[in-house]
């Protein structure tokens, strides 16, 4: 039976990734920045794990008490919307902490193990904001548009080893952490103050009005399918060539 390891598992796509992977008869080890009962009910074949991604010592001891993992899915984030102008530096680097270095931080981690079984998969979630472009979100869009260039590099660099990289780009759904609370401010006036603000207003009723919301079902059923997909890997060079410098 395969183990599948999700961060960020307390709400939106993570939960439903991991009931998911359940339903398929995995392992799953679903883990929480802060485990709560209840969210998603513990069987024989689902185990609730702290893992804060930004807490190195947190995902050393998940996975030592997971054991080996066949699929890591990097799924924890933070959104980010607001004028660039005015988000603080602290907010960016706290935005990149999770989102960018956090999907780093625990793929590095499970590497040694796949590497040495000559077989894992890593799905990292960024965002379909990577492949269209939109405004007040330029912090968000980088760090998730670095996971792309991260994951895709390193797709070739581990597939001598018959290890997968891989990126899932959903679209916007209204999740817990995605709603109003993505803005980076208490209010839309706060994260996006004057003079931005009539053109933002704009912008964001115009985005709330088009056909690009994503349902949670959709993204864990595409990150089930990214895990057991195995046509999609970057081919330049191939094989062992990948490696060399030279
Ligand atoms: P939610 O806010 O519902 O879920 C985000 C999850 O990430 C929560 O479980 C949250 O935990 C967790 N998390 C946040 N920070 C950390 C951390 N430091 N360590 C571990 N877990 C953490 O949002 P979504 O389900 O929508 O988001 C899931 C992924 O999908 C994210 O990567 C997001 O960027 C991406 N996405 C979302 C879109 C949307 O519109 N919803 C669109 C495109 C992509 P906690 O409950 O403790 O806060």
């Amino acid at each position: 039976m395969k183990t599948v390891l999700i961060t960020g598992t307390s709400s939106g796509y993570g939960r439903e990734t991991a009931r998911c992977f359940h339903e398929q008869g995995w392992n799953v080890i679903a883990t929480m920045r802060t485990p709560r009962p209840g969210v998603l009910p513990e069987t024989d074949r689902l185990r609730v794990l702290e893992l804060d991604v930004t807490k190195p010592e947190t995902i050393d001891a998940a996975l030592e008490a997971a054991g080996p993992v066949d699929a890591l899915v990097n799924n924890a984030g933070i959104p980010s919307i607001g004028v660039f102008e005015r988000t603080p530096m602290a907010r960016v680097r706290e935005v990149f902490e999770t989102n960018t270095f956090g999907v780093m931080a625990t793929t590095q981690a499970v590497l040694p193990g796949f590497r040495e079984r000559g077989s894992g998969v890593v799905v990292n979630v960024t965002s379909s904001v990577v492949l269209g472009h939109m405004p007040l979100t330029a912090v968000y869009k980088a760090s998730k548009t670095a996971v792309e260039g991260f994951t895709a590099s390193l797709a070739l660099e581990l597939e001598p080893f018959g290890v997968r990289a891989k990126t899932v780009e959903p679209g916007a759904c209204l999740t817990t952490n995605f709603g109003e609370t993505a803005l980076d401010g208490d209010s839309l006036e706060e994260a996006v103050p004057q003079p931005y603000l009539p053109w933002a207003q704009k912008v964001m009723s115009g985005f709330m009005n088009q056909d690009v919301f994503t349902k949670e079902s959709d993204v864990a059923e595409t990150v089930w399918r990214a895990v057991h997909d195995t046509t999609g890997q970057l081919r330049f060079p191939a094989g062992p060539d990948a490696i060399s410098l030279a």
